[in-house]
């Protein structure tokens, strides 16, 4: 049975192409591609003559599928790359994987760079459970709508962004989680000039945009729970007990809840003991 490969690409440092990469894009009869001339210098770098190289991008993808199916039937293989990193990751791939499986075709890949898992990894977030959002709707209310979800996620997200478009996707993110949801926006992965800033949104500097970005954003914290008024009276009952005045037991267990002082002055107050 013949396999259709989805082969990982360097995201930048062509130290990156796996020899297995190498191997599989050797012996396949066929590389779909998103730009020839592109994946042709990664193929010259790797001293690899392809039999044949085939466009499939996100307008081609849908038309490739009959050529890829007949060469997969014919018993040969076929290679999937994209410009960069990990097909079917915000690039061309899963509906040529999709009709392969479909046709009960082997559907394998050759795994490596892609540049969500490396943002995610380095960024110092919970990386044991995130969500990948990719690029967000561009405007309107698909937007709005993907912008609060980002908003209220308890997961580490990570979005992909464009240098052109990165300040304003960072003052939306800003404008729907506020200021002090932590952040970690990485550039220029495996490059030369690779930068991760780290910080708040409200605080966070990236400088002149340039390059690719990735933005991960920290997780929602979970709200801390508010000691209710009976947790406060019994503290307060242990504070005047131990022979604290009524006032200074109001100002240590405000303290020690996050209650306002006011309140638990109040709930003292009316203690009566
Ligand atoms: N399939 C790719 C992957 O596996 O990461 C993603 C392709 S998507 C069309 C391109 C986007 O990926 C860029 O706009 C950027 O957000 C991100 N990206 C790709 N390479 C990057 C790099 N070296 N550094 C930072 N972000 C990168």
């Amino acid at each position: 049975m013949s396999t259709l490969w989805l082969v990982a690409t360097p995201i930048g440092n062509l130290g990156d192409l796996a020899p297995r990469a190498v191997e599989v894009l050797a012996s396949v009869a066929l590389v779909c591609c998103e730009d020839t001339r592109r994946t042709g210098k990664l193929l010259q770098h790797a001293g690899i003559r392809a039999e044949r190289l085939a466009v499939c991008n996100e307008h081609t993808e849908f038309d490739r599928i009959g050529e890829v199916l007949d060469v997969l039937a014919s018993g040969r293989g076929v290679a999937v790359v994209s410009d960069a990193g990990t097909p079917g990751i915000s690039d061309p791939g899963e509906r040529l994987v999709a009709a392969a499986i479909e046709a009960g075709h082997v559907v394998s890949a050759v795994p490596g760079p892609a540049a969500a898992t490396m943002a995610v990894t380095i960024s110092g977030f919970v990386s044991g459970r995130y969500v990948y959002e990719g690029f967000l709707p561009r405007k309107g209310r698909d937007r709005a709508a993907r912008l609060a979800d980002v908003a209220a996620e308890h997961r580490t997200v990570v979005l992909y962004e464009a240098p052109h478009r990165i300040e304003r996707t960072l003052a939306d993110l800003l404008d729907v989680c506020g200021p002090d949801r932590a952040v970690a926006v990485s550039r220029e992965l495996t490059k030369l000039h690779e930068e991760t800033v780290r910080g708040t949104l409200g605080s966070l500097d990236i400088g002149e945009p340039r390059g690719e970005y990735v933005i991960v954003l920290g997780p929602v914290e979970p709200a801390v729970d508010e000691a209710t008024d009976d947790a406060v009276r019994s503290l307060l009952v242990e504070a005047i007990g131990r022979g604290a005045s009524t006032r200074d037991a109001a100002t240590s267990v405000a303290e020690q809840t996050g209650r306002r002082r006011r309140d638990v002055y109040q709930l003292a107050v009316d203690l009566d003991v």
